[in-house]
């Protein structure tokens, strides 16, 4: 399961299906959800198609606004589109695509039935409207979110990438307070685990992975009827994550810490190992100077002094 400091994600096959057609993203600060669908493989090349795109924007381009998100959606949809055009296999395949990128506070793009949520003061929050029939028709008072959850027609879906020429990307900017938990899931999970039982494994379960791995118990416990993807973000604990790196490179010693700089920098991690060490060596220089210069001041006034 990739996770790191405060973040894991995890796809599971679920209890029915045989094929995995969901993808996912998780490079901090970025995180993504792809909900493929399509005859035989197609869902599975959309999602893949939309996931890698979205990396390869983060490779260019490490920090990321809502722009870039949404233009990186509308190239994946482009993209789903022409390939669909070339393969007759791959005709009408598409996929959902959830993206957040943090940065204090938390950006989505997103098109389909995927969902961000945040988690404050035990309450589960949705950042996302589905764009599916039945979540329409709950939006319009025409259906009750819970009928919404068994209905038949609970699989069609409104918006996807590769859907239409156009897309029309909803993009979504909430706050981030101390504590707050973020979670990105297919409709794996919030389509066979209700708000309440997932708000309380995000209570209860303070590991992000091993609260990823009970929500994905919670879906296949429920039937796992279709594939489910979870990404579980702390964000508080991210931004910790920069402080332990710092105090390994600062414990090695001066050759080691110069290759943990060099590697550092290929990585575009912006810590810089040697800096502290530099800045401790200029205090001493300035404290010796302040003392040579009292000295010399004492010894000045000595000798003028009348005595
Ligand atoms: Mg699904």
């Amino acid at each position: 399961m990739p996770h790191g400091p405060g973040f894991a994600a995890r796809s599971d096959v679920g209890s029915t299906r045989t094929g995995n057609e969901d993808r996912f993203l998780a490079r901090p600060p970025l995180f993504a959800v792809a909900d493929g669908m399509g005859g035989h493989q197609a869902g599975e090349v959309a999602s893949e198609l939309a996931i890698s795109l979205l990396d390869e924007t983060a490779d260019r381009s490490p920090v990321l606004g809502t722009d870039s998100l949404v233009d990186a959606l509308e190239r994946s949809n482009a993209a789903i589109r022409r390939e669909a055009r070339l393969r007759a296999d791959l005709a009408g395949m598409g996929t959902t695509c959830t993206v957040a990128v943090l940065d204090g506070e938390i950006h989505i793009a997103h098109v389909g039935d995927s969902r961000a949520y945040r988690f404050r003061a035990a309450r589960l929050e949705q950042l996302t409207d589905d764009h599916s029939l039945v979540a329409s028709m709950v939006r319009e008072g025409r259906m009750d979110p819970a009928a919404a959850m068994t209905d038949g027609r609970r699989n069609i879906i409104t918006r996807a990438l590769g859907a239409e020429d156009q897309v029309r990307v909803d993009v979504v900017s909430a706050d981030l307070a101390p504590g707050d938990r973020l979670l990105l899931c297919s409709d794996g999970l919030h389509g066979q685990v209700d708000d309440a039982a997932i708000a309380t494994v995000l209570r209860d379960e303070p590991d992000p992975a091993r609260a990823v791995d009970r929500l994905i118990g919670l879906a296949n416990a429920a039937g796992g009827e279709d594939n489910v993807t979870v990404i579980v973000i702390d964000p508080d604990m991210m931004a910790d994550a920069a402080s332990p790196a710092v105090a390994v490179a600062l414990a090695v010693d001066d050759d080691q810490q110069e290759s943990a700089d060099t590697a550092k920098r290929t990585d575009d991690s912006p810590i810089p190992a040697r800096r502290p060490r530099r800045a401790i060596a200029l205090f001493l220089l300035l404290v010796i100077a302040a003392i040579a210069v009292a000295i010399a001041g004492w010894l000045l006034a000595a000798a003028i002094s009348p005595t």
